[in-house]
């Protein structure tokens, strides 16, 4: 499939890896839109977060799970999590990815 994320899941683009197991990946956003923004993926093509079953639903937790490891890793105590879903929500790239942002002040609601 042709997926930019699935072809960095593959190492095919390269990427700064901040976390990688068997079945995820966390890496640095290209265009950063806080002092610390990573944006954790599985290594397997789910479209977003519209595809998340009762069968996938194991691997999406432990995509949070991992957001949460490497935002203390990082230092991070304050911090959003963010998945765009759909092209009126603001989804670019239609691979699962969870944003996380942190190390600046937030506003609410979002844009
Ligand atoms: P979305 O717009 O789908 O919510 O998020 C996609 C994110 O992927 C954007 O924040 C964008 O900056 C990031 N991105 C797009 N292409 C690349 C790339 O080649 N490498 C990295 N590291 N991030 C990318
Ligand atoms: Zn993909």
């Amino acid at each position: 499939m042709d997926c930019l994320f699935c072809k960095i899941a593959a190492g095919e683009i390269p990427s700064s890896k901040v976390y990688e197991d068997e079945v995820c990946l966390a890496f640095a956003d290209i265009d950063p839109q806080a002092p610390t923004h990573f944006l954790v993926i599985p290594k397997a093509h789910i479209g977003s977060v519209a595809e998340i079953n009762a069968e996938n639903a194991g691997l999406a937790g432990h995509l949070l799970q991992i957001a949460a490891q490497v935002a203390r890793e990082q230092g991070l105590e304050s911090y959003r999590v963010v998945s765009n879903t759909g092209a009126q929500a603001g989804q670019s790239v239609p691979h699962l990815h969870f944003h996380v942002l942190g190390g600046r002040d937030m506003t609410w609601p979002p844009g």
